[in-house]
């Protein structure tokens, strides 16, 4: 689903604001998508591994949070969003919403909101503060960790089907359903690694990140 942009193109020096009424129209029929640092903060407040969560509040191989058949997601609860400390960063920018361009010059767009949204748009401050307001920053270096990540993935795995190795292959040890899952990628690297595995989300994440670059290089 495509959400309508008001304006974009706009950098963090600029003025913006927003008041959220809190009526929840938002976190209805959207499709929110999730990075594995943003998994790994759900899991761990749910008390779960990200293994368990993918398969309960997921779809698409943990590329996207569930809703229900109603359209809600599946964290909205009767006072609001029950994981807010640890929501995506979709949720923490809206209404804005952030792109990242190849050489990684970044800017922001302001979203068309709800019809029946009933918060208001303002100048009083700017891009930035708001971005801390909704402490939004470490999400938002995971986000380019794992863009990084993405791209040079699939650029393996192009190069890796063009020489047609079979043994050993990135696609044996990474495979699209589980490269998201830090805690399974994480887990079976430590075991191969004799290393002690992490209590934090960013240890997990320095892991997952670690391991997928060893799947990267070429052997
Ligand atoms: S729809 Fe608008 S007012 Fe309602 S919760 Fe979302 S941002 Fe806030
Ligand atoms: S995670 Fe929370 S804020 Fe985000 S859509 Fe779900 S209920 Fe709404």
């Amino acid at each position: 689903m495509t959400i309508p942009i008001r304006k974009t193109g706009l950098l963090r020096n600029e003025s913006f604001s927003f008041t959220c009424n809190r009526c929840r129209e938002c976190c209805k029929n959207k499709k929110i998508q999730i990075n594995p640092y943003e998994t790994a903060q759900l899991a761990r407040r749910l008390g779960m591994t990200t293994t368990r969560f993918i398969e309960r509040f997921t779809v698409e191989e943990g590329a996207f949070l569930k809703f229900t058949e109603e359209g809600t997601c599946a964290f909205l609860g009767p006072d609001g969003c029950s994981v807010h400390h640890d929501r995506p960063l979709v949720c923490r920018l809206y209404p804005l919403a952030r792109h990242v361009g190849e050489k990684g010059e970044e800017w922001f767009s302001e979203l068309e909101p709800e019809p029946s949204c009933r918060g208001s748009y303002g100048m009083e401050s700017t891009i930035s503060e708001y971005l801390a307001k909704e402490d939004a920053l470490p999400y938002m270096q995971a986000a380019n960790i794992y863009l990084n990540l993405l791209w040079k993935l699939i650029s393996a795995l192009e190069s890796q089907e063009e020489s047609e190795q079979v043994e050993g292959s990135i696609e044996e040890a990474v495979t699209p359903e589980n490269w998201m899952d830090i805690d399974a990628v994480v887990t079976d690297y430590c075991l191969r690694n004799r290393l002690q595995k992490p209590q934090t989300v960013n240890e997990n994440m320095r892991l997952h990140i670690e391991a997928l670059e060893q799947w990267i290089k070429p052997t």
